[in-house]
């Protein structure tokens, strides 16, 4: 083993190198970040060491290679023949905005703000687009719409209309922002029926500044009070668009007790769910058609966000929506891990369908103790920005307030500025055209929004557990994947995938789960859990999994929880996806698991659960059923695998090592080992693939990182080398291949379609750029 390193660093770069082989991807030693800092006492000194590490410390290629190769010749499918170019003169304007800057303004910002150091600012950073507030609560220009108050500072300024031509005489394009969703206490005289109530009638008011009350979107306020000033904008000023922060609300539905909302379905319930999607795609459709009176390009978009959880329904949002605002500006208590931007991403691609999304990356102190005037550290924002880019999205930058001219704080200012304006120099690979995944992960909204788990686990968070689970195991994997979401799973979206996973898409219709059935009929593999198909488009439990017929399976029971030691799974016989399992006879369940009724041969049979405290009882009663803890089937080209338990979900709260083996094993047998682009090298890395104008693009996100699954990152631990094989379409050659962050070619190797070629050192991120002809 070589070492590119001086003999003082040697032992930091010797705790370096036995960090990567805990979190390698290699199959013999999976462990990953939250599994190795709950193993307690050896991590801290080892996590200390690490994070002295020196950042410009690299493995060298040798020994990771030493590491790395293990011989394996990747079953390697062909991509699909390239799409034709397209012009992008023939595009919407917004599809070809890549950089949104956003200095959020306050009411005091009219007093304190200097306007032409924010316009030379987001000009010089590159911004296509800023945001410029007109807000509901208070007015930054002189405005005659009743209850929209001037702010304390304006002072009769247009504050609004000299941002707006600041930054038009600079060429960026304007978005008024308006804010729908709080309002004053002479509002609510004048119209009691505006408020949102709570059951006993009482109004809602806003937790921070109780003289703000919650406006409900069913009532008139949003019919007359918000196109009005939409309208008042309109005939002053020339902006390109509209938007609405606050509105509609993300990650939950709204529980209002008011006159109208009363004689709705009870909320949270998929009933009311359908008629709340109605009214924001009537307001939406109403407010793109007012922002076209003066502009047939102009149009309207709305705060969104909430990842799998987005609270309007997404395939839906996908046909309406021009732009996707995803309000997802950083890590968050419930969820805590780094991948959180990224994730957001993949919803976006999945309902989108190549029209533009942005994702808010706060160059402010985002969490659960917030500061919105001083800067999060630079290597957390630019992960935000990575994962933006990686995604597919377009990049956002967004502060709060403008104290001192542009911010008492100003360190964000040239991390924002700088990546921007390296990502300009590579819009053209950065900007892709379609994921060339090939697995596809069902994004179940109405499970994520209306189930809350198993009585034995009930909770709001039992779903976004699950969604961290099954997304933690495809990174640590090193999978390309999409989302795709329940309402799109007709066959021609379905056909790219070799395999779809259904992490306890509980709810599914009858119609949903007949398309599921052509999918395999027509040969494709899936995975699902727990109590995927048990319930249907309404959270009507079904006497039967709906998927029963498909996966060969029957319900015995109720489901059935942890009381102190979980279940196992015994190994009745050898198959692939217990490939690794040795010298032992059982391995772990999952918390809960839906019993199912004997299958021939089985795999794995259910050991039940038993007591864990005290230790002198906690052996198996019962050490041997018939009760199976895995069911695989074959059906032609398709395989099929169903576990009764909630193991992503179970690996999410755990971490343990065997869960995640058990489920690469079972995603590798039903893929039939095929994969699209195999990324081989040590780390833990998200990994995306496009399709692009230019040709292909890699992405590679470093989170091999103390911080990867809570707080910030504050420095990089920089990943050698990793090489690359895909399969290009028949005839395609490559001209070169450029690392966008490097700005530096590499060397390749194309052979009878087979593209090989190693990045040799990812920082914190490395795009690898392929030129064809
Ligand atoms: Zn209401």
């Amino acid at each position: 083993m070589r070492m590119h390193c001086d003999n003082k660093r040697l032992w930091a770069l010797y705790l370096f190198f036995l960090f990567l082989a805990v979190f390698s991807n290699n199959r013999d030693s999976m462990l990953n970040r939250r599994t190795f800092l709950k193993t307690g006492v050896a991590s801290l000194p080892l996590a200390a060491a690490i994070k002295a590490l020196p950042e410009d410390v690299v493995l060298a290629g040798e020994s990771i290679a030493d590491v790395a190769g293990d011989g394996a010749t990747p079953k390697l499918v062909a991509l699909p023949p390239r799409l034709a170019p397209i012009d992008p003169n023939t595009l919407p304007w917004q599809q070809n905005i890549r950089r949104v800057g956003q200095s959020n303004m306050t009411e005091h910002d009219p007093a304190v703000m200097n306007i032409e150091q924010w316009a030379d600012y987001w000009h010089a950073a590159g911004a296509d687009i800023v945001f410029i507030s007109v807000t509901g609560i208070l007015a930054f220009y002189p405005s005659k719409v009743k209850f929209q108050r001037p702010g304390k500072f304006l002072n009769g300024r247009d504050f609004f209309g000299e941002c707006v031509a600041a930054a038009k005489k600079r060429g960026m394009r304007v978005v008024a922002r308006m804010s729908p969703d709080l309002n004053w206490g002479d509002a609510l005289d004048a119209h009691p029926e505006w408020a949102m109530r709570d059951a006993d009638g009482s109004v809602q008011f806003s937790n921070e500044e109780p003289r703000l009350f919650r406006t409900c979107m069913f009532t008139s306020y949003m019919d007359d009070y918000v196109p009005a000033i939409m309208r008042e904008v309109n005939s002053l000023y020339d902006v390109d668009c509209f938007y609405t922060n606050g509105w509609p609300p993300i990650g939950s539905l709204p529980d209002c007790h008011c006159a109208i909302c009363s004689r709705l379905p009870p909320p949270n319930t998929a009933a009311y769910w359908r008629i709340f999607n109605d009214r924001v795609l009537e307001l939406w459709h109403k407010y793109d058609a007012i922002a076209k009176e003066k502009k047939h390009d102009s149009f309207y978009f709305a705060n969104l966000g909430g990842n799998v959880r987005c609270g309007p329904n997404l395939d839906l949002l996908g046909k309406t929506a021009v732009w996707f605002q995803a309000d997802n500006q950083g890590r968050t208590y419930d969820d805590p891990a780094v991948w959180g931007c990224s994730l957001q991403g993949r919803v976006c691609s999945a309902v989108m369908d190549g029209k533009f999304a942005a994702n808010v990356t706060a160059a402010y102190s985002t969490g659960i103790v917030r500061w919105r005037n001083a800067s999060k550290s630079a290597r957390e924002a630019k992960m935000w920005l990575n994962e933006t880019l990686a995604s597919g999205m377009a990049l956002y930058y967004h502060f709060i307030g403008s104290e001192a001219g542009l911010g008492e704080d100003r360190r964000w200012q040239e991390v924002g500025s700088d990546y921007f304006r390296w990502s300009a120099r590579h819009d053209a690979h950065l900007k892709p055209r379609r994921s060339i995944a090939n697995i596809g992960v069902v994004i179940g909204q109405s499970t994520q929004l209306l189930y809350q788990g198993p009585a034995a686990a009930h909770s709001q968070h039992y779903m976004r557990e699950t969604t961290h689970g099954i997304y933690e195991a495809l990174l640590a994997g090193r999978c390309a994947f999409d989302f795709v979401h329940e309402d799109q799973l007709d066959l021609a979206r379905l056909t790219k995938y070799r395999a779809l996973l259904l992490p306890n898409i509980a709810m599914l219709s009858d119609q949903q789960c007949e398309q599921i059935r052509s999918y395999v009929s027509a040969g494709g593999s899936m995975m699902a859990s727990f109590e995927t198909s048990l319930y249907d488009e309404n959270l009507k439990q079904r006497s039967q999994f709906g998927l029963a017929d498909l996966f060969g399976i029957s319900k015995a029971g109720d489901v059935i929880g942890t009381n102190g030691n979980a279940y196992y799974g015994r190994i009745e016989r050898a198959h692939p996806i217990l490939a690794g399992f040795a010298n032992t006879n059982w391995i772990p369940g999952a918390q809960n698991r839906v019993p199912v009724k004997p299958v021939q041969d089985p795999v794995l049979t259910v050991v039940p659960g038993f007591v864990q405290y005290p230790p002198e009882l906690a052996y198996p009663p019962v050490s041997h059923t018939d009760e199976p803890a895995v069911v695989l089937r074959e059906m032609g080209s398709s395989r099929l695998a169903y576990f009764p338990g909630d193991i992503e979900r179970t690996y999410w709260l755990t971490g343990q090592t065997d869960l995640l083996r058990l489920l690469h094993n079972t995603i590798r047998w039903i893929c039939r080992d095929e994969s699209i682009v195999q990324v081989e090298g040590q780390g833990f890395v998200e990994l995306f693939a496009w399709e692009t104008t230019p040709g292909y693009a890699v992405h590679l996100l470093n989170y091999t990182n103390p911080n990867a699954h809570h707080g910030w990152l504050d420095s990089a631990y920089p990943l050698g080398p990793q090489t690359v094989s895909m399969r290009l379409p028949a005839g395609v050659k490559v001209k070169s291949i450029q690392l966008l962050r490097a700005e530096s070619s590499i060397p390749f190797q194309l052979k009878a379609e087979r593209l090989r070629f190693t990045v040799p050192q990812v920082e914190d991120y490395e795009i690898a750029a392929i030129d064809v002809e």
